[in-house]
């Protein structure tokens, strides 16, 4: 995700500004913008008086997880949760019950040997929480043999269905070299789920390519927050393969989850944190308090996710 993992990244000032941006969003402009409906259109829950009811919280299924790696490395701004059964335990005080890991020694592979062992890492972790986390599979397309074959080794040695969240400045390359191209077949092909970190341009270009792909975008907004974040929602709208999670920046601009909701439809918006960066209870926090219906929120918190898996072929433990 974006600026908001710690790790050094390439300078590029357009991703470095839009933090700020929100705080600058001339009003009038939201409020005289009307949503085009997509295909899913619903009508949300209708604004009420008074407090956000108590209501008994859905399971909470998270789609975007970094874990940390056996060697220490940890994606967090300042670390507080170094180990897994600290990630663990800051999961079990937000409430979050159930998740899909990938490891940030993946991430941050400079060779098929270390993307290849944070993926075996993940799957230990995955098979000790068996039940809790499910692992995903993260390649680096530079070194597109091995990247294709760890994939289908993933598939069908521990069962994963998720590639990512591929973030390609962290490696970096770009999503129009045809090493992506040939990973996204490979994607098609096994029947698993694409994670992909991108800027409005590179959505776009990735939603124009691959049609038969079945892809996840992490994050409501990018690096161009107020700019994008509209453009990113009715993207996923008008394209019923795709999929947006809730993490990084967007979710909590209030608001932004209704627009989500009304303009996806309820089966495509789900949650994701973000955690180890970002964390899992402001996420929670905006979703129970969203005016959505019940059911909107029971899909969002976990439903989506668990259809979206079962699409791939994946069957709970
Ligand atoms: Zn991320």
């Amino acid at each position: 995700m974006s600026l908001f993992h710690s790790h050094p990244r390439p300078k590029k000032s357009s991703r470095r500004k839009f933090v700020f941006l929100g705080m600058f969003a001339p009003i009038a402009r939201v409020s005289a913008r009307k949503p085009e409906p997509g295909p899913g259109a619903v009508p949300l829950a209708q604004p009420q008086k008074g407090r956000t009811p108590v209501r008994k919280r859905a399971r909470v299924f998270d789609a975007h997880l970094h874990c940390p790696s056996e060697n220490g490395q940890v994606w967090q701004w300042h670390t507080v949760t170094k180990t897994f059964e600290e990630f663990v335990a800051y999961l079990d005080r937000t409430g979050v019950e159930r998740g899909i890991i990938n490891s940030v020694r993946c991430q941050l592979a400079k060779s098929p040997q270390e993307f290849i062992a944070g993926n075996r890492e993940v799957a230990r972790y995955a098979e000790r929480y068996k039940g809790r986390f499910l692992g995903a599979c993260v390649v680096n397309p530079m070194f597109i043999d091995e990247a294709l074959r760890e994939m289908e080794y993933c598939r069908k040695q521990y069962g994963m269905v998720w590639v990512g969240e591929l973030c390609n400045y962290t490696v970096p390359y770009e999503y129009t070299v045809k090493e992506f191209e040939l990973l996204v077949e490979q994607a098609v092909k096994l029947n698993m789920v694409l994670d992909v970190h991108t800027e409005l341009e590179e959505m776009e270009f990735i939603i124009r390519k691959f049609p038969k792909a079945t892809i996840v975008f992490p994050h409501f907004g990018d690096g161009n927050e107020y700019g994008h974040i509209f453009k990113r929602i009715d993207l996923v709208a008008a394209n019923p393969n795709c999929y947006l999670d809730t993490s990084g920046y967007g979710h909590d601009r209030v608001g932004m989850l209704e627009y989500a909701v009304k303009s996806i439809g309820p089966d495509r918006v789900l949650f994701g944190s973000d955690f180890s960066i970002n964390c899992p209870a402001t996420v929670i926090a905006r979703v129970e308090h969203a005016f959505l219906t019940e059911e909107q929120r029971r899909k969002i918190l976990g439903g989506n996710l668990e259809a979206l898996l079962a699409k791939a072929g994946w069957k709970e433990a």
